[in-house]
């Protein structure tokens, strides 16, 4: 989800400081399938189980079924997630012999850094993990004056097979546990506090810094990997010490649009913004474009987006790739409009992206004023529209590119 032109010190090398890469293992089953939609992930051994998958009473139960009092629970909980604590050694609440035991046992390795790049002069960084299995997947941490976003993976490669996507391009690897999808946040709440990201205002300076916002824009779709996805969700919005502590508000849930993804959402009841790709108005564009189009077309996406907002009271985001004359036509506006108002008003804001391109795609962005055209057709219907801009100044969507230069 990183932007191009990669700028210059996007280039920089590799941090001295992470790990050098070991021999990765050989996947365990078959390889991803490039092509076509999946949706069942391939099965591998399973990700070491850590903390942030467990709800806190599973994490009582974890900590007795290795012979300890229950109450450790709570302290591991408090040295993981409010203390952001990766050095047992600082664990001085337990017991010696009980911490490497449950270090072991609860706080395993899920994520090692091989690739750490740095862009916008420090205010952008852009990690890719190995995980337990050889698996790669990509994370970006972005700093603007007042917030910090971070944009997570939740899959190991995607299964929906968007043609201008390079992950979607790549087929699905498989799902990450929703520690490991909780553990990207936690790598960057202590990147911070170790002060690894340049920027910020000066009416940031009194406040500690901390992760205000995650995307779910980086590889996969969350939606298909709903268990983990929804168990990190709420690893990072309960109350510390059972999670993060961190605002509903502050995340985005992204989805090809699989209805029955988001309707389980609506059901949980917390109130994340949901992040719509759509793409194209009309099923015969988006067929080709977000093949799972051909399952739960336009209508039933957009349907699905609106009873999210008449639940929770979220306004939903409208994401569209903009691509040089396939889906960027004033009557597209017009369509996206219409549609969009024939289901109420101030349900819905669009954000247009101009296309990021990916390799061996033949598309690229709209020009700059057909792209202001579909921008300003839009307003003409009443839509709030904001486009985002791909230099990197809001890139929180503009998604697209990860694992074309690690994986
Ligand atoms: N599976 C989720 C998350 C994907 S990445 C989803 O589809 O919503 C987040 C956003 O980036 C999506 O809207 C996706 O369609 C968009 N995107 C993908 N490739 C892109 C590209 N090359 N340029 C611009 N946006 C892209």
């Amino acid at each position: 989800m990183t932007d191009t032109p990669a700028p210059a010190s996007e280039s920089a090398p590799e941090s001295a400081s992470v790990p050098t890469p070991v021999v990765l293992p050989e996947p365990t089953t078959a390889r991803p399938v490039p092509g076509q939609l999946t949706f069942q992930a391939p099965r591998r051994g399973k990700p070491p189980r850590h903390l942030a998958d467990l709800t806190p009473a599973e994490r009582k139960e974890a900590v007795e079924s290795l012979g300890h009092k229950g109450f450790r629970a709570k302290q591991l909980s408090t040295h993981y997630f409010e203390r952001l604590e990766d050095d047992p050694e600082q664990m001085t609440d337990l017991p010696k012999a009980v911490r490497s035991e449950l270090v072991a046992g609860l706080l395993p390795t899920l994520l090692t850094p091989i690739v750490q790049r740095v862009a916008d002069d420090g205010q952008t960084m852009k990690y890719a993990w190995r995980l337990h299995d050889g698996a790669i997947v990509e994370s970006v941490l972005m700093r603007y004056p007042k917030r910090v976003t971070i944009c997570i993976s939740s899959q190991a490669g995607c299964g929906m097979n968007c043609p201008f996507c390079a992950t979607g391009q790549a087929g699905l690897t498989r799902n990450m546990s929703a520690g490991e999808i909780v553990e990207q946040v936690v790598w960057a709440a202590r990147a911070l506090r170790r002060g690894e990201l340049a920027g910020g205002g000066d009416e940031d300076r009194e406040a500690p810094l901390r992760v205000s916002n995650v995307v779910f824009m980086g590889m996969g779709e969350a939606l298909a990997n709903y268990k983990a996805s929804i168990g990190a969700i709420r690893r990072l919005t309960d109350p510390a010490p059972d999670g993060l502590g961190m605002s509903a508000r502050g995340i985005t849930m992204s989805t090809v649009g699989l209805v029955p993804g988001i309707d389980k959402l609506t059901a949980e009841g917390i109130p994340v913004t949901l992040a719509l790709s759509l793409h194209a108005p009309d099923d015969e564009l988006r067929n080709e474009l977000v093949p799972i189009n051909t399952r739960w077309s336009v209508d039933e996406a957009l349907d699905a987006a609106y009873r999210y907002f008449e639940a929770t009271g979220r306004r939903v985001s409208i994401e569209y790739a903009l691509i040089r004359d396939i889906n960027d036509q004033g009557w597209r506006a017009d369509l996206l409009g219409e549609k969009l108002n024939r289901r109420g008003r101030g349900w819905v804001h669009v954000n247009p992206i101009p296309l990021n391109p990916t390799p061996g795609s033949k598309w690229t962005a709209s020009r700059p004023g057909v792209e202001q055209n579909f921008v300003e057709r839009l307003r003409a219907h009443g839509i709030p529209t904001t486009i985002r801009d791909t230099r990197g100044q809001d890139i929180d969507g503009a998604c697209g590119q990860l694992a074309a230069s690690t994986a």
